[in-house]
Order: C-alpha cells, then sequence, then structure tokens
C-alpha cells in the first residue's frame, strides 16, 4: 500500500519529469566545481565539475533527483553532451596543471554512440585530454560490465583518466573491477563520515587504500567535512580529497580567487 511519504515523493518524480520534458537545457543547466585537494602540497589539482538545474516552475533540484529521471526520460545524453561542452570550455581557462573531472551516468557508458559523441567533444574542445577525468559510479559500471570496460578502453587510448565514484557502495565483484582499466578510485563519503570515531569505517577505508596502492591507482577520498576526518585520512596515506572541509562546489567565476588564495 502506498503510504502519504511514496505518494509525495510520486508525485515530486512526476513533476521533475514534466519539466525535464520541457526543459530549456541551454538556460536551465549549469555547473559548479568542487576543488579536489593534494594533501602533500595542500594545493588544489583539480575540480569536480557538478550539475545545478534551476528550473522556472520548481526552482533548485538537486542532480540525485533529476539525474534518474533524465535517464529514464532518455534525456540524460543530450544533458551529458551540452555539460561537457560546457566544462571544458570552461576548464581551458584553467592553469594548466588543474584537471578537470566530469561525471558520466551509466547510459552515457552504455552505449557506443554516446561515447563516440563524448570522445568527439572531448577532440573539438582542444583541452588536453590528460588533463580530463571521467568518473563512472560503481552502480553504472555493474550495468553491463562488458560494455562499460569497452567504452572505458575507448576513453583510455584518447589520454582520458577514468575515475571509478563511489567506490564501496555498489557490492560488485572486486576482481572484475580491478580488471577495467581504471586510473583513479573514488571512496564514498559513507565511510569517510566520522571515520575518525568509527573502528569499522576506519578498517575499511584503511583497506581501500592499500589496494588501490597496490594496485597504482590514485585514491580520492569524497566528502570530508571535519579537521578530525581529514587527520585519520592523512594517517591512512590518503592524498587527495574532497569535501566542505575545503569548500563547497562553486561557480567557476570564483575559481581563479580560489586558486590565488590556495
Ligand atoms: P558525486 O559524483 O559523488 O558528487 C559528490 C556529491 O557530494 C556532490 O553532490 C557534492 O556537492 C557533494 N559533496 C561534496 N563534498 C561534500 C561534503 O563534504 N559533504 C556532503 N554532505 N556532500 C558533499 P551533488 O552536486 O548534489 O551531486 C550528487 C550526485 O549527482 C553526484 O555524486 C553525481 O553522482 C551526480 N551528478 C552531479 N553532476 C552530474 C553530472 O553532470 N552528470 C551526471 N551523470 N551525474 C552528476
Ligand atoms: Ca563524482
Ligand atoms: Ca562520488
Amino acid at each position: 500500500m502506498l503510504t502519504p511519504s511514496h505518494l509525495q515523493q510520486l508525485t515530486r518524480q512526476g513533476m521533475i519529469e514534466q519539466a525535464l520534458r520541457q526543459v530549456d537545457i541551454e538556460h536551465e543547466f549549469s555547473l559548479v566545481f568542487q576543488p579536489v585537494i593534494d594533501l602533500r602540497s595542500w594545493r588544489t589539482v583539480a575540480f569536480e565539475a557538478l550539475a545545478r538545474w534551476n528550473s522556472p516552475e520548481l526552482g533548485d533540484v538537486p542532480p540525485g533527483q533529476f539525474i534518474p529521471i533524465a535517464e529514464r526520460i532518455g534525456l540524460i545524453n543530450r544533458l551529458t553532451t551540452h555539460l561537457l561542452g560546457k566544462a571544458l570550455l570552461i576548464a581551458s581557462d584553467w592553469p594548466r596543471h588543474i584537471c578537470l573531472s566530469f561525471n558520466l551516468s551509466a547510459h552515457d557508458c552504455a552505449s557506443d554512440e554516446i561515447a563516440g559523441q563524448i570522445i568527439e567533444i572531448i577532440k573539438a574542445s582542444h583541452f588536453d585530454a590528460r588533463r580530463l577525468d571521467l568518473e563512472i559510479t560503481e552502480t553504472a559500471i555493474m550495468q553491463d560490465v562488458v560494455k562499460v570496460q569497452h567504452t572505458i578502453d575507448r576513453f583510455c587510448r584518447l589520454g582520458c583518466g577514468v575515475a571509478l565514484d563511489d567506490f564501496g557502495t555498489g557490492y560488485s565483484s572486486l576482481s572484475q573491477l580491478l580488471s577495467l582499466a581504471l586510473t583513479k578510485i573514488k571512496i564514498d563519503r559513507t565511510f569517510i563520515t566520522g571515520i575518525d570515531e568509527n573502528p569499522t569505517r576506519y578498517k575499511i577505508v584503511k583497506s581501500l587504500v592499500a589496494l588501490s596502492s597496490d594496485m597504482q591507482l590514485e585514491c580520492i577520498a569524497e566528502g570530508v567535512e571535519t579537521r578530525e576526518e581529514l587527520e585519520a585520512l592523512i594517517s591512512l596515506g590518503c592524498f587527495f580529497v574532497q569535501g566542505y572541509y575545503f569548500s563547497q562546489p562553486m561557480h567557476h567565476s570564483h575559481i581563479d580567487n580560489w586558486l590565488k588564495d590556495n
């Protein structure tokens, strides 16, 4: 039986779907950027692009709500290609040592045609592909490992890095994941929150950091919010971090000043 909160959720999803069906991608979507910090130098080494939607009917809708619906109604590829082009254009103004990370959805990696479009956009941008990381979630990979593996190989041939996002959340086979041509893993925030006072999380992150080091993959911890979490990560030898402790995602116009202050 549907509870009132289920019903509310369904109504909300219906409203999002309706608004997405008539969305003006160009004007309603934008990007914000969150810095990735290398703790060895305390310097910003990259920014992750995150989508934002300001709908005239619904106001700000978070990506966690609109991405799954955009995937379901077949809008995600148009969104990805638009946002990727925009992100590459913005990042082409950054100093050459600063990289860009961009999130792909499961659908983007499941179709040869879409992967081809993504590759064309990267080539046409003249942005050095070696400065670009494409982030793919563990759950996206597990939907069709063989297909995603093929897509990842195509991205790698172009020179891009491929990061495994939300690592640890997908219950996937480790051997299958590690057989992919990944260059980075991103440890999900659920393991980082309270890592300093939760021995289980500490042990999990410890083994993920060791695993990434054995596999010669870079490891990034997401969602660092406190000094104590940061110190626990330093003690584990995790050098790349992202989180509100350093910065919320920012508008691209703030990046210059951020890099100067940093
Ligand atoms: P994600 O890729 O794991 O991105 C990290 C999310 O955590 C972002 O939420 C970011 O704003 C948030 N975050 C960063 N630091 C902290 C922190 O210290 N504490 C907390 N509580 N949160 C933090 P956001 O922007 O709402 O994005 C949610 C998810 O939506 C992303 O998770 C990603 O999976 C997806 N997403 C965002 N932009 C895009 C996009 O352009 N394309 C696709 N396909 N997915 C996107
Ligand atoms: Ca991500
Ligand atoms: Ca993530």
